[in-house]
């Protein structure tokens, strides 16, 4: 079996570029298979992954039910492209719309990036659909992920990913997010009056209204390190959208699906978007895909006599009939087992004993979370705040690692610091789970010198 390991290991280093460098390329693993929320690597060593592969397999591995609805539908019908229709895509469609709350016709495509790249393209396009044509500038947040694309990154707000790809996509705009650790909340003033509004009204304007066709954001800065917006804030950007007429679209691609503890993360603030992408949860990463929500009156417009008053966007495997079918029955297990709520349920267990265990200890500055998604920020000076340096941050993710635990480390507080440990395990993680992860991560983090 070792031979057999290392044998893969050098074809590995020979043949396969991967999308990360290993933070230890000499601990590369070859995953061979997973159950529940253990993943099993070539030497037979076994690891409870608390990153649910990168974000996504809300639902656990190993679900039979699901590889069984894939076998299935691909011999009934295997491929057909939704330049035409079929059953799974228009049950996943309108299933998606009853969870949604709202009118909204749904635009399929392969991954999270293309979600909202066509997100980006359709608000663009809507604007000329409806004679507003100066309207093209897309704003975002600082330490927002939203894509791999050349427009996707240029909406992220993580320079350290971009700046060797640039120039990229033009008419982009950042500004500063929530971060309740460095900018406490202001409590007493009006929501629409606080610093990280105010930004978002301020650069609406400063830009001029005329100009700007949405804000895309997440409900919580994922990759970015776990930034919980205060709960008013979304509430305040979409009244700022309606004001200004400028389309508000909500990234779910980590929040959707039970992440945060509802099916959806803009759920827990009492807004409605204009557009809402999703990918990762929605086949909890059993086969790719990924939808764009888009609320009818949107769509309406694209449906004129002219010849390009059409969506002009097309997509070979988006809406494929099988990883529509595998996220119908993806979602009928979210429900029927309850795992919203579970996931509202684990998560605040595991924050109420995180801060219990680690919020005295020198190095940990901030814990933060909802539902099963939690961050934990790292650093070398309690009162200056400052990031823990990345070896000491490396450090615990490889103490974590040796004992059979795979952690995230995410945020850039300052670019380039990843110094936020991030928790976001299958959302079917059991009790006993939960106390090994704890254990184990508690350990890693009190024994840091
Ligand atoms: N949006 C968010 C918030 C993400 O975290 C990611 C990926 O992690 C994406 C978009 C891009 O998704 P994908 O990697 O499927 O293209």
């Amino acid at each position: 079996m070792a031979e057999h390991h290392d044998d893969l290991l050098e074809k590995d280093r020979e043949y396969v570029w991967h999308s990360m460098k290993p933070y230890h390329p000499e601990r590369t693993i070859i995953v061979k298979r997973a159950e529940g929320v253990w993943i099993t690597d070539s030497k037979n060593r076994k690891y409870l992954d608390a990153m649910s592969g990168l974000w996504c397999v809300n639902i656990g591995y190993g679900r039979k039910e699901l590889a069984e609805v894939a076998k299935k539908q691909m011999e009934e019908l295997a491929y057909f492209p939704l330049t035409q229709s079929h059953s799974p895509a228009i049950e996943l469609a309108e299933k998606l719309n009853n969870m949604l709350d709202g009118q909204y016709v749904i635009f399929f495509s392969n991954s999270g990036s293309e979600a909202n790249e066509t997100a980006i393209k359709i608000a663009r396009q809507y604007y000329h659909q409806i004679g507003q044509s100066t309207r093209y500038k897309i704003l975002s947040r600082y330490r927002s992920y939203h894509g791999n694309t050349l427009a996707t990154l240029a909406a992220t707000g993580q320079a350290e990913r971009k700046y060797k790809f640039e120039p990229l996509a033009t008419g982009f705009i950042h500004v500063m997010p929530p971060d309740l650790y460095r900018h406490p909340l202001q409590e007493t003033i009006n929501p629409r009056e606080r610093r990280e509004t105010k930004a978002i009204e301020e650069a609406i304007t400063w830009e001029m209204k005329e100009t700007v066709a949405a804000v895309i954001m997440e409900p919580i800065i994922s990759g970015g390190g776990i930034l919980l917006p205060p709960e008013d804030y979304l509430k305040a950007v979409e009244e700022i959208c309606r004001e200004n007429g400028v389309l508000l679209i909500l990234d779910e691609v980590i929040c959707g699906f039970g992440r945060t503890g509802k099916p959806f993360g803009f759920m827990n603030y009492g807004i409605q978007p204009d557009i809402i992408t999703m990918a990762k949860g929605i086949t909890s990463g059993y086969l790719p895909l990924a939808a764009t929500a888009v609320k009818k009156e949107i769509y309406d417009q694209f449906k004129g006599g002219e010849l390009y008053d059409y969506f002009r966007h097309i997509t070979t495997f988006g809406g494929h009939p099988a990883s529509c079918a595998v996220a119908l029955e993806n979602l009928n297990i979210l429900e029927q087992e309850k795992l919203y709520q579970r996931s509202h349920k684990s998560g605040k267990q595991i924050l109420q004993i995180l801060k219990q265990r680690l919020l005295h200890t020198p190095y940990v500055g901030h814990i933060r979370g909802k539902g099963l998604l939690i961050g934990i920020e790292l650093v070398s000076d309690k009162k200056l705040k400052t990031p823990l340096d990345v070896p000491y941050v490396n450090e615990v993710i490889s103490y974590c690692f040796e004992k059979g635990l795979i952690i995230g480390k995410n945020g850039a507080t300052v670019a380039g610091f990843n110094n936020v440990l991030t928790l976001a395990p299958p959302l079917t993680i059991s009790e006993q789970e939960i106390q090994f992860l704890l254990e184990i991560l508690v350990q890693s983090i009190d024994r840091l010198e």
